[in-house]
């Protein structure tokens, strides 16, 4: 019988842990400008070992400048704690984080409504920690198609704010984006593309996740598909360990396990999303199945995660790109 410590981890785990970046790309606070009262909550994904997240700032509910205000509600919260936390620039942060047992956040922009009619301003983001963005939020936008509407395509605008991505150096992301807005925008990058929080529709058949050839496509790119924890995705409002790794280790026999990733889109207020779905039904349209209730996986799972793939016979180097290594790569060709 294998020896377990306090947490129930295996030898074989609490050693690979010790060592490996483990990174969630994609986290909720609440988004209402200069409220910190969820941000102590941070210290749950750095008590579960987690050296990077990735916090959104803003979705396309919201105005363009709306992702300033929290950026600088969550930037200046982060650097009055410098013994917990650290705002993460480069890949040389993420390792002092990993060193140092802090936790290294950086931002996301879910929709490039945030750009409004200047890809200059995709600068302005990137200098305040914004790594990644995706193109649409379920609708259409200047830039794109969503998955929730009747997809334009990738627009000329939108091909210049790809360029702009690519010299400042933010990762291009396709998750919440029409399936014909993706595929044309991963043609299109010359970078690796990622799925910052995405699931393999072959799976669970909702608008949110993605068919087999646009997993394929981002992995040819060089990039990331990262799985999420959300009930909805994953089944009937399944949040089960089994489910999550389900859906991990099918991306992993479809692409390699070097091109998946860990993108919990954990909602730290539920009753805030309650209320975003509520009041905006044309980005959360009921009859697609967004309801109140949601269920998630919390990122205290992410060890049970890790063993579960262990016993599924996962070796250490796949499963160290899995918690943070694959993301690692795409961050070094990327970022600048
Ligand atoms: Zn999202």
């Amino acid at each position: 019988m294998n020896v377990r410590n306090r947490e129930g981890m295996s030898p074989r785990l609490e050693k690979l842990l010790a060592e490996a970046v483990v990174w969630d790309n994609h986290a909720c606070m609440p988004v209402r400008a200069g409220d910190v009262s969820f941000l102590d909550d941070l210290e749950r994904h750095r008590r579960s070992g987690v050296s990077f997240v990735s916090l959104n700032v803003s979705f396309d509910h919201f105005p363009w400048h709306f992702g300033f205000k929290m950026l600088a509600t969550f930037r200046s919260w982060i650097q009055r704690r410098p013994e917990r936390y650290l705002l993460v620039d480069r890949v040389s942060d993420i390792h002092r984080a990993k060193r140092e047992g802090k936790l290294g956040v950086a931002f996301d922009l879910e929709g490039a409504v945030a750009v409004d009619d200047l890809p200059e301003l995709v600068e302005p983001y990137a200098a305040l920690g914004v790594k990644w963005m995706l193109i649409a939020y379920n609708r259409n936008n200047r830039v794109g198609g969503g998955c929730q509407d009747d997809d334009c395509g990738l627009t000329d605008f939108g091909r210049r704010v790809i360029d702009e991505m690519k010299r400042v150096g933010m990762v291009l992301c396709c998750s919440h984006t029409g399936y014909r807005t993706a595929r044309e925008a991963i043609e299109y990058s010359t970078n690796p593309v990622i799925f910052s929080h995405s699931n393999p529709r072959a799976l669970w058949d909702h608008e949110r996740n993605i068919p087999d050839d646009l997993i394929e496509a981002c992995a040819a790119s060089g990039g990331v598909v990262n799985v999420n924890g959300i009930g909805f995705f994953m089944g009937d409002n399944d949040n089960s360990t089994d489910a999550i790794v389900r859906h991990i280790d099918y991306v992993a026999d479809l692409v390699g396990p070097e091109h998946v990733g860990l993108g919990l889109d954990y909602v730290f207020d539920a009753s805030e999303l309650d209320d975003l779905i509520a009041a905006d039904p044309e980005l959360f349209p009921p009859e697609k199945g967004y309801r109140s209730g949601l269920r998630m996986v919390e990122p205290e799972r992410i060890p049970e995660i890790a063993e579960r793939l262990l016993t599924l016979g996962w070796d250490d180097g796949a499963l160290r790109g899995l918690l943070g290594g694959n993301n690692m790569r795409v961050a070094e060709q990327v970022w600048r």
